[in-house]
């Protein structure tokens, strides 16, 4: 169990309370979940042995007021149900964006946080006593891989297939470890436990069961094609939804889409790291579109009302005032990309300024006239000047 799982666990819906449940409602609770799923009452039911050891985990947390304030805290802190995106917040088009793990904070285990949560998690699992690290359920390993989408897809969100190599389920025995028609048994020594006890001198330890190597659960006759581990390599493809408003080279996570668990751990995470094509006309910075558009001459130095494209919707009108060089941008709110927390970001669109390269006699004359009209001091005179200095 990592640390992970602890905070995307609510402990509080596996028992069936609310948040505020006071500790009696919590220990009835438990009391008519515990007797409906004990292993005893549904020998060889491998789901009601999973729900069992889940209201047994949840009860273990929520009964000890001190662990319930901080499973409480720790969850306000980083947000019930998995890691907050900080998406909005990173750079633009950030690949840091999203790429963001827990076990980054935890790792060290030198802050206090880490530490208090360390201490929590070795206690929560098992019957009241403590297992072994082998004998506990093992969370599926966290998968990568890369999808490439369109810029459109990107901005609009996208559902893509991706097709992931790597451990999962033996299909032969739907990963149960048993040959074909048969299924495997609670363990007879440690009667689905997983532990077993070992004596020394006047201390007893607990450690994972020896007939059952801590699985709780005992298969008589192998599946033959994974030798009863109940796991074997495959690929398989999967359809995933990529929200609206990635960047390039952005990682997303995709909560239990990596590889599956061990003894009934739930799975790992998928991380997809995104590559968006270029589009012809519009460029991203973070949520906010860009567009470079020409502008005449007469334009930028009279002022002018333009139309400028917008991303899937009709072009819209951009003022650009009297004396605007070129160079200059100009926000147009809310036709940008969709933020997750739903806020959309802007057009940017700076202007260019056009140099006439063919003209007539008359637009030759104009210009002539113009340049007359205008005529002042040299304008790199403060230029000139500030270089001597
Ligand atoms: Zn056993
Ligand atoms: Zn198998």
């Amino acid at each position: 169990m990592s640390t992970k799982d602890f905070l995307e666990k609510d402990y509080y819906k596996t028992l069936g309370v609310t948040k505020g449940a006071s500790a009696d409602e919590i220990k009835k609770s438990y009391r008519k979940l515990a007797r409906k799923y004990h292993p005893d009452a549904n020998k060889g039911d491998s789901k009601s042995e999973e729900r069992f050891k889940e209201i047994s985990e949840a009860y273990n947390v929520l009964s000890d007021e001190k662990r319930r304030k901080e499973y409480d805290e720790a969850r306000s802190l980083f947000g019930a149900g998995g890691v907050r995106m900080p998406g909005s917040a990173g750079p633009p088009g950030g690949a840091g964006g999203y790429n963001f793990d827990l076990g980054d904070l935890f790792g060290g285990n030198t802050s206090s946080a880490g530490g208090r949560l360390g201490d929590l998690l070795g206690g929560v699992f098992g019957g009241g006593g403590r297992t072994t690290t082998q004998a506990r359920p093992r969370r599926g390993a966290d998968v990568e891989t890369e999808a490439s989408l369109t810029f459109s897809d990107a901005i609009d969100g996208a559902t893509v297939s991706l097709r992931l190599a790597g451990e999962g389920p033996c299909k032969e025995c739907a990963g149960t470890g048993a040959k074909a028609g048969t299924v495997p048994r609670v363990c007879p020594t440690c009667e689905g436990t997983g532990q077993g006890s070992r004596n020394l001198g006047s201390f007893a330890f607990s450690e994972p069961c020896k007939t059952c190597r801590g699985r709780g659960l005992v298969v008589d006759d192998p599946c033959p094609a994974c030798s009863g581990s109940g796991r074997a390599m495959s690929t398989r493809t999967i359809q995933a939804r990529i929200p609206a408003g990635v960047g390039d080279g952005q990682r997303i996570k995709l909560k239990g889409k990596g590889a599956p668990g061990e003894r009934g751990g739930p799975p790992g995470d998928l991380y997809v790291k995104v590559h968006v094509s270029s589009h012809p006309v519009f460029g991203r910075s973070g949520h906010n579109l860009t567009v470079t558009v020409p502008v005449t001459f007469p334009e930028a130095t009279l002022g002018a009302e333009i139309k400028v494209p917008s991303h899937r919707g009709m072009p819209v009108s951009v003022r650009i005032p009297a004396g605007t060089p070129s160079g200059r941008t100009f926000r147009v709110r809310g036709k940008g990309v969709r933020r997750p927390d739903g806020t959309v970001g802007d057009l940017l669109v700076t202007v260019s300024v056009q140099v006439p390269q063919d003209l007539d006699d008359k637009a030759r004359d104009a210009l002539e006239n113009f340049r007359d009209a205008t005529a002042g001091p040299d304008p790199r005179d403060e230029v000139l000047r500030q270089a001597k200095a």
